[in-house]
């Protein structure tokens, strides 16, 4: 990678609690320490904690996110026919004692019952306060961080995670690493995590159930045309299962950067507020971490021809999801 190289990792999984935060405190720290130009995005809206891994307690910079719009029914216009009840996909109409709410933690604002109401009686307020983009910009550790927070029951957590994503971009001035610690599963917020990312760094545990979830945030990282790597955590509870997930990866060209054990350092690293590999220096999952690590810096060292050999070969195709309306799944 040349100095004025950007690369984007995405620290990704299908499942929650498999140890994302800690891997991409860990990892940012050690880029940082390694002589890289460091930004870390908390991308994972609906429960940031990478602040509290890094041990930040105070911001630097809070904006508001200010997006979309939430329907209101005027009940001086209101006929009471329930048509918009009928209408709204997302079940956000009530009906309260023969009078038609609207419920705001609910409504995506998609107009639908708007159009059907035959007396205008629905309206819309508009810009409403949908989650903050907090920044550290000199964390402890010597690199800023951008977190994404969504409020309770608003839509488009995923415009929130590219907003903070494209001042991350910004603050590294298009130089260096950015880590960005994606929420868990393959919703919206992960698809913008990924978009226009370099590289994903996936973890997995040795479970059926994390297994099934790396396949399928794997096809994610394919639509995205993203090589991928793979960090398998507590390997040591299941390690038959470890090799199952091992050929997987080899048959998906994806580089297994390593295994990491269970390890109690990282629960009472994280009741102490500080990373695990400065709270355990000698700790197991600490030599694992900077093993990792050190395959990681091979990688961006090496990006051009690492990209190229790891790029997945055949991109994976979009399947429109409809969502229909209350009236037609009756
Ligand atoms: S139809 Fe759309 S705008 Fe109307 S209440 Fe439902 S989600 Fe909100
Ligand atoms: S469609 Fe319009 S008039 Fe009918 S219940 Fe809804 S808001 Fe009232």
């Amino acid at each position: 990678m040349s100095s004025s190289d950007l690369i984007e990792i995405v620290i990704a999984s299908g499942k929650g609690g498999v140890g994302k935060s800690t891997i991409a405190a860990s990892l940012a720290i050690i880029l940082r320490n390694s002589g890289y130009r460091v930004v870390a995005v908390d991308a994972d809206a609906e429960a940031p904690n990478l602040h509290l891994v890094l041990g930040i307690n105070r911001w630097d910079r809070i904006l508001e996110h200010r997006e979309g719009r939430i329907g209101f029914v005027r009940d001086d216009k209101c006929i009471y026919c329930g048509y918009c009840y009928d209408s709204c996909a997302f079940g956000a109409i009530e009906e309260k004692s023969g009078r038609y709410v609207i419920n705001p933690w609910i409504c995506e604002g998609c107009f639908t019952c708007s159009f059907v109401c035959p007396v205008k009686a629905i309206s819309f307020k508009y810009n409403v306060l949908a989650g903050y983009i907090k920044i550290a910009y000199s964390t402890p550790y010597k690199f800023p961080l951008v977190s994404s927070e969504i409020k309770p029951g608003r839509p488009n957590s995923g415009k929130l995670v590219t907003e903070a994503k494209n001042l991350g971009r910004t603050i590294s001035s298009g130089k260096g690493v950015i880590i960005v610690d994606a929420a868990a599963g393959i919703g919206c917020q992960v698809i913008a995590s990924l978009a226009g990312s370099h590289l994903a760094l996936l973890v997995a545990e040795p479970t059926p159930a994390s297994f099934s979830d790396l396949k399928r945030i794997h096809k994610l990282t394919k639509h995205f045309g993203i090589p991928s790597t793979l960090v398998v955590n507590k390997y040591d509870l299941n390690e038959k299962f470890v090799s199952e997930i091992i050929e997987y990866a080899r048959k998906e060209n994806i580089e297994l950067l390593g295994l990491l054990p269970y390890d109690d350092s990282v629960p009472k690293s994280m009741t102490m507020g500080k990373p695990v590999i400065y709270a355990y220096p000698n700790s197991d999952i600490t030599k694992g971490i900077m093993e990792i690590a050190n395959r990681l810096l091979t990688i961006v060292r090496n990006w051009k021809s690492w990209r190229l050999e790891h790029i997945p070969e055949k991109i994976e195709p979009f399947i429109p999801v409809i969502i229909k309306p209350r009236s037609w799944v009756r």
